[in-house]
């Protein structure tokens, strides 16, 4: 058998990630490669921190991509932040807030874990009795966008009830960054991470992560080092900052960082309140055609994310055999149900580039035929 080059179909990405991501990003990752320490390189990186800087809305100087994906930048936060034996209050509203709690674990922490149920944001009240419970908690981490139900939590109202209470943040903010509002120093939220290949639309694989200076005061003032090496953000800032200091730690990805800069220049240049907009109106559109059809939202409309909706399969529809179709006769791609709604729900992403009134159409129209066979 004679393997010849992986020429992939142009699919429609509207699941739960990755994304469509734009010609203009994937050009962006076909310019010549440089050396990681190449001047020109390091200037790039400069502008690419400013970049996320606006995206993420701080002022953190530790503000940068882990080259990996965004469980990468999960588990950076969390091996970075958490000692052996510490507390942190965990919330769990999805496959994400549970896979926070393996991570506290993993990390030598305890994990104290508020439940809530799926489709449901993070109820704020019992993260405060949580806090008034545990006074000896370190650390309060939560999922902003839990892109396995479609929920946003309140990340503004918790990251002001985590400071009332001495404690710090770890906040997953993969699925929001770029689609719903963030506002990571005026909601003082601590030690937040994202994914490339939600809203932002570049390629997967780099994780934007940025700390506050009080979590990066934690990270210094451990007694115990990171387990972790390659996450081990002490080492890692050597490479991203410092006038002509810049060391090796590991090789960069270089071409994945040239599209994440041409993802972020477009998102700078659209504006970071029109990007949220235009993932409201064009939620709104879907809304509409969706109920038309007969579909029911998983998620109350108060805390729904516009960029991932997740709705139930309707009645004696077979859910394999509608996404199949989808991608044979559309190649559309929407998302099955992760977890509890396994079988129960899908997920249609409307995520940063692929967010637009023609992916709209053609979602309704597939849907409606197919739903019609
Ligand atoms: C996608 C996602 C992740 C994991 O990101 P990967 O890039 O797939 O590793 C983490 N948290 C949330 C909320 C996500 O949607």
């Amino acid at each position: 058998m004679t393997i010849q080059s992986f020429i992939p179909p142009h699919r429609i990405l509207m699941g739960p990630g990755p994304s469509d991501i734009s010609p203009q990003v994937l050009q962006a990752l076909s310019r010549p490669t440089v050396g990681h320490l190449d001047p020109l390189f390091v200037g790039m990186m400069d502008e690419l921190k400013s970049l996320l800087k606006y995206a993420f809305q701080t002022e953190n100087e530790f503000t940068i991509a882990v080259s990996a994906p965004g469980s990468a930048g999960m588990e950076t936060c969390f091996v970075n932040l958490i000692e052996p034996g510490e507390k942190v209050i965990v919330c769990r509203n999805g496959v994400f807030g549970e896979r926070m709690r393996e991570n506290v674990v993993r990390a030598g922490g305890i994990a104290e874990v508020v439940d809530d149920e799926w489709g449901t944001p993070v109820s704020v009240a019992k993260v405060e009795q949580a806090l008034k419970d545990n006074p000896d908690a370190k650390v309060l981490a939560f999922v902003h966008a839990e892109t396995s139900t479609g929920a946003c939590s309140d990340a503004e109202a918790l990251g002001k009830l985590a400071k009332q209470y001495g404690v710090l943040t770890i906040v997953d903010a993969v699925t929001s960054l770029g689609g719903v509002p963030l506002k990571v120093d005026e909601w003082q939220l601590d030690a937040v991470y994202s994914g490339s290949q939600k809203c932002l639309s570049c390629v997967p694989g780099l994780s934007p992560v940025t700390f506050s200076p009080a979590a990066i005061e934690k990270i210094q003032s451990r007694t115990t080092p990171v387990q972790s090496w390659f996450l081990d953000q002490s080492l890692v800032l050597g490479y991203w900052s410092g006038e002509g200091k810049r060391s090796y730690h590991h090789t960069a990805p270089v071409n994945s960082l040239y599209a994440l800069h041409e993802s972020l220049l477009i998102l700078k240049n659209e504006g970071l309140e029109n990007a949220w907009q235009r993932h409201r109106d064009m939620h709104e559109k879907l809304k509409q055609g969706l109920a038309k059809l007969g579909f029911e939202f998983v998620v109350e409309e108060s805390s729904r994310l516009p960029q991932l909706n997740a709705i139930y399969i309707p009645q004696g529809i077979d859910d394999a055999k509608v996404r199949n179709h989808l991608l044979n006769t559309y190649n559309l791609e929407i998302g099955a149900g992760l977890g509890a709604l396994a079988g129960k729900a899908w997920r249609i992403g409307l995520m940063g580039y692929g967010a637009r009134a023609e992916n709209v159409a053609l979602c309704l129209r597939a849907l409606e035929e197919s739903l019609a066979q």
